[in-house]
């Protein structure tokens, strides 16, 4: 497992500069939760979270690697972060035990929904992720519940407040537990002016104190049950971010990349080149 100091010369996402390229494998199609602006896509054109080319298998993924590492040589990093959940299968943890083998110099970047992460930890470990992710959108569950309908849990469908209790109680236990073993993580929160504006410092400070290092606000992109709610403009982003600030590092230049993103964040990407066989770079 990598360090701080290491991490944030390699990953563009924990906050080296000069060209670091990542690149996304998509082999984690279905969800364990139920966000309400979820919106999951197989297309080549919208670019945002939860959506890629095509969904890959993790016996696949090596060639994948080896072929976008031609098309840009920067990629130090490769991640998994959808279109769906990755601990709601076993196809990430496959897919980075292949990758680890493989390409032992790159680092491994996971992002979760935090559900599992508790009791997927020793697997976590186990293929030597160095970076993680955990997405919390609240930490009340009044309000998550209103972000999210419900989780299915162990086989069981648990809606409301009681899945969101659940939910929010494994996501702090899990960041806690994987903070313990020295990894490396940053917590993303999707910013819903209407929801969870007024919370953002309370879950910034909560997850800090659990031992989260960095500290990601991804404005809501409102579709599906959320379509008619706001764009949270740059002024609510960045009072949100001067907030959470008094407590964790805060990330500035999320791309909100899809889930296939090839290349270095905001500068290039050949997702299509990688997994289309197009091509034309976009
Ligand atoms: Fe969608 Fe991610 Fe929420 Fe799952 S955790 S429903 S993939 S946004
Ligand atoms: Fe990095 Fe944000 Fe893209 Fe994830 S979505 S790879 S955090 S820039």
């Amino acid at each position: 497992m990598k360090k701080l100091n290491s991490i944030r010369e390699l990953h563009p996402c924990f906050g080296a500069k000069n060209n670091r390229g990542r690149m996304h494998l998509p082999v984690c199609p279905g969800c364990n939760i139920f966000c309400r602006f979820c919106e999951r896509s197989i297309n080549k054109d919208e670019d945002r979270p939860g959506v890629a080319a095509k969904v890959i298998t993790p016996e696949a993924a090596c060639e994948y690697v080896e072929r976008a590492l031609k098309f840009c040589p920067d990629i130090t990093v490769v991640g998994i972060a959808g279109p769906g959940d990755t601990l709601a299968t076993d196809n990430a943890i496959k897919t980075f035990k292949l990758i680890g083998e493989k390409f032992p110099a790159l680092l491994k970047c996971m992002s979760t929904n935090g559900l599992l992460l508790k009791e997927r930890l020793p697997d976590i470990l186990d293929v030597g992720i160095d970076t993680l992710t955990v997405t919390v959108n609240a930490i009340d569950p009044y309000i998550e519940a209103q972000l999210n309908d419900g989780i299915i849990y162990h086989g069981k469908r648990i809606m409301g407040e009681a899945g969101a209790e659940i939910l929010i109680n494994n996501q702090l236990a899990g960041i806690q537990a994987a903070a313990e073993t020295g990894m490396t993580i940053k917590v993303n929160t999707v910013l819903v002016n209407e929801i969870n504006r007024f919370h953002i410092k309370d879950i910034a400070k909560a997850v800090s104190e659990r031992g989260a290092a960095i500290y990601n606000i991804i404005p809501l992109i409102p579709q599906h049950k959320l379509r008619d709610l706001s764009v949270p403009g740059c002024i609510d982003i960045e009072t949100v971010r001067h907030e959470a600030g008094k407590y964790i590092d805060v990330f500035r230049h999320c791309q909100h990349c899809r889930a296939d993103a090839v290349g270095v964040p905001g500068k290039n990407n050949f997702s299509r080149q990688v997994y289309l066989g197009e091509l034309q770079s976009r």
